[in-house]
């Protein structure tokens, strides 16, 4: 790995290739594998992901919105790509780049006929959501005979597939809601097909759902943080490799005398003697003010430095007292060790919010390609 010369955000594509290969193994060989590459890939790169994932043929792409989909044909990605969450306003658009829609509310279904009919579209590929429990979005199994008579005759769209999404796959202690997901899931699959004239296919499980409930697999899978290295627990996360990893630099060392503070609001008061180190980096690049305070530590030379003070926007500072290290040394923010889930930790968060949060003034690096 090479030595950070500024803040970076590494990203290991042979990490995602591991990663893929593993959560795959899982599964049955004939199962669909659908990559999740929403909210710039978990935070890392869309476009790298993605292409890397089309190499290794995945099978489909989701984003949230349409935006996100368009950034990728921009690139060149010609994988079906599910858009989880559109908005009728961007409908012409996704059209025009052959996204493929969520449908998971009448409005929605209405909304998309409307612009399908008026594109003169045939056979556009939709999806349709089922809402099992989790009450985000979805239509519920009393809406199917709806459903049915809406596109009765229509010949602007063909149902690809329907699914819906498990609200507690990474919680065993709701096993027993789960498994009502599941059934509710199965029992709207068999009503569907009755009543519609093809078979689209089917779709339950995300990362977690793919480790704790393998039997649900249907015809496909989504997964995001399973591919970043995360699995929502201790054992798993130890057979998947972190794909993202922040380092930064020391910008510059600090004596502090006893009593003297540091930072804004003068929120550390030194006990003794101390040295600091200034980092570039701060809540504008995702890193929030809940690490900060002795919250969360970063890694510099192989030993834990704790954040403290307040976050400021662009910088950290750390103690390093008993620290051997000079201006310009590599800093770990996260990576391998920390890992983000154990950083989130410090602050009560989740991978998935600190990943998805690093923001796009932080460099990104591909490594592994
Ligand atoms: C984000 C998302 C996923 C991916 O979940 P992970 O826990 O990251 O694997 C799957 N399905 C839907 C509907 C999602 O919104």
């Amino acid at each position: 790995m090479p030595k950070a010369s500024e803040t970076v955000l590494e990203i290991d594509l042979k990490a995602l290739e591991h990663n893929y290969r593993y959560l795959r193994s899982r599964l049955n060989p004939e199962t669909k594998f659908l990559a999740v590459v929403k909210a710039f890939a978990y935070g890392s790169d869309a476009v790298a992901i993605a292409k890397k994932l089309e190499h290794l043929e995945v099978d489909y792409f989701a984003v949230a919105y349409v935006k996100e989909g368009v950034a990728l044909r921009d690139a060149g990605i010609q994988t079906p790509i599910l858009v989880l969450h559109p908005q009728a306003a961007n409908f012409e658009e996704l059209i025009e780049r052959c996204l493929e829609p969520s449908l998971y509310a009448p409005k929605i279904l209405r909304e998309f006929l409307d612009v399908a009919k008026k594109m003169e579209q045939k056979n556009y590929p939709v999806h349709v959501k089922f809402n099992t429990g989790l009450n985000r979005l979805g239509f519920w199994e009393n809406d199917i005979d709806h459903i049915q008579e809406k596109i009765k005759g229509r010949t602007e769209i063909k149902i690809m597939s329907i699914f819906s999404h498990l609200a507690a796959s990474d919680d065993l202690e709701e096993k027993e809601f789960t498994h009502n997901q599941i059934d509710a899931f199965e029992k709207i699959a068999l009503v569907f097909d009755k009543k519609i004239d093809h078979t689209p296919f089917k779709h339950l499980l995300n990362t977690s759902g793919i480790i704790n409930y393998p039997q649900a697999q249907f015809d496909m899978v989504r997964s995001g943080i399973g591919l970043y290295g995360f699995g929502n627990e201790a054992e798993i996360d130890a057979e998947l490799k972190p794909v993202a990893t922040l380092k930064t630099i020391i910008s510059q060392i600090h004596n502090i005398e006893p009593d003297e503070t540091v930072g804004y609001n003068r929120a550390f008061v030194s006990d003794g003697y101390r040295v600091t180190a200034t980092l570039p980096l701060g809540h504008a690049d995702g890193i929030g003010r809940q690490y900060g305070n002795g919250k969360a530590y970063v890694i510099v030379n192989g030993q834990k430095a704790p954040i403290i003070g307040n976050v400021c926007m662009d910088m950290i500072m750390i103690d390093i007292t008993n620290i051997t290290c000079i201006e310009g040394d590599e800093v770990i923010v996260f990576g391998e060790n920390p890992n983000a889930e154990q950083f989130a930790s410090a602050a009560n968060t989740i991978s998935y919010e600190l990943l998805t949060g690093i923001s796009q003034r932080v460099k990104r690096s591909i490594l592994g390609m």
